[in-house]
């Protein structure tokens, strides 16, 4: 069975913490994922457990010294009227769960109102600082998943992904669509774009996975659970990739949540009407009352070595900080 423990919920302002444990309906591959909700704005929370039949009064489990973390103030936001962060859940990724209404219904563990922001196919110069500055604007969090020859191409921008706080997993070496590979090849894909996030920020990203256009061979589900990754679908797609105007972006999203009411969005930091579309998004995304839940994992993914090294050879051995040769040198004189 699917168990899922929820540790309430906590905003900036919140000052108390309460306790959830209930079961879903069994996983497609009986995989036993938890997800934990954390307090936002607490670096290293001490978790309150427990087991019980029915959700509790958050004032059920007063924890004083929580409590004043939780109540401080978020030094790095400076924004008074910031959308935030109101809720971090913690998701274990034994077995590779499955997250996305559009194509893991049981996985649900998000409340009405609450809204995770996912970012896909970058990083890549312009759109993707873009998107972090208007996250930062707004002292918000959200989960990317960079192709691995973009996270080649610009390391710099990923890393500053990883500085701000946000959350990366990963979405193929080189955007193929794994439905058309062999099971062999489609493997190879996500472990090069697994090791190349890891050799480009020097450690190991979180252990989520999203399928290229969302196409996934039930082979690879299954590997995916052997190698303890969990895949993000979606619970709607602002199909933002189609569009050029950064207002229909805002639009298909905002419509898109207010049928639904909640979700985890997709959307491109690799698009520029995206991320000229997200500060204002943002300021919607408040203005209606939604709020943001921030996804991490428990564990680190655990990449194979193999990759590793096959990346760092790709990557040109110690040069891990290593830019663009058309950044470095440039001609100044002559022809
Ligand atoms: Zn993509």
């Amino acid at each position: 069975m699917r168990r899922m423990t929820v540790l309430a919920a906590a905003g900036a302002v919140a000052v108390a913490v309460g306790v959830i444990s209930f079961t879903l309906g069994r996983a497609l591959t009986g995989r036993e994922p938890a997800v934990t909700a954390v307090p936002a704005n607490v670096a290293e929370p001490e978790l309150v457990t427990g087991t019980i039949a029915s959700r509790l009064s958050p004032a059920a489990f007063p924890t004083p010294g929580r409590a004043n973390a939780a109540a401080a103030p978020n030094p790095a936001c400076s924004n008074p009227d910031a959308l935030g962060v109101s809720r971090v859940v913690e998701i274990d990724t034994a077995g590779g769960p499955g997250f996305g209404f559009e194509q893991y219904k049981a996985s649900d563990f998000l409340e009405p109102g609450e809204v995770v922001l996912t970012f896909d196919d970058g990083p890549w110069p312009g759109n993707t600082p873009a998107v972090l500055a208007a996250l930062a604007a707004q002292c918000t969090k959200a989960l990317f998943f960079p192709i691995g020859k973009h996270v080649m191409w610009h390391p710099e921008i990923l890393k500053q992904v990883a500085k701000a706080g946000h959350t990366i997993g990963s979405h193929t070496w080189s955007h193929a669509d794994l439905s058309k590979l062999p099971n062999d090849q489609a493997k190879d894909e996500i472990e090069k774009g697994v090791s190349a996030v890891r050799t480009v920020l020097g450690q190991p990203a979180a252990p989520f996975f999203r399928f290229p256009a969302l196409r996934q061979p039930q082979e690879i589900v299954v590997y995916l659970g052997q190698r303890n990754i969990g895949i993000f679908s979606t619970d709607m797609d602002s199909l933002d990739f189609k569009i050029r105007k950064p207002e229909q972006v805002i639009a298909s999203v905002m419509t898109k949540l207010k049928k639904r009411g909640k979700g985890i969005v997709l959307l491109h930091d690799f698009r520029h009407a995206t991320s000229e579309a997200l500060p204002e998004l943002l300021v919607q995304l408040k203005t209606n009352g939604y709020k943001i839940v921030q996804v991490k994992a428990r564990e680190p993914v655990q990449t194979l070595a193999d990759y590793d090294n096959a990346i760092m050879k790709e990557f040109g051995g110690n040069t891990v900080n290593a830019r663009p040769i058309s950044t470095i040198v440039r001609t100044i004189s002559g022809d």
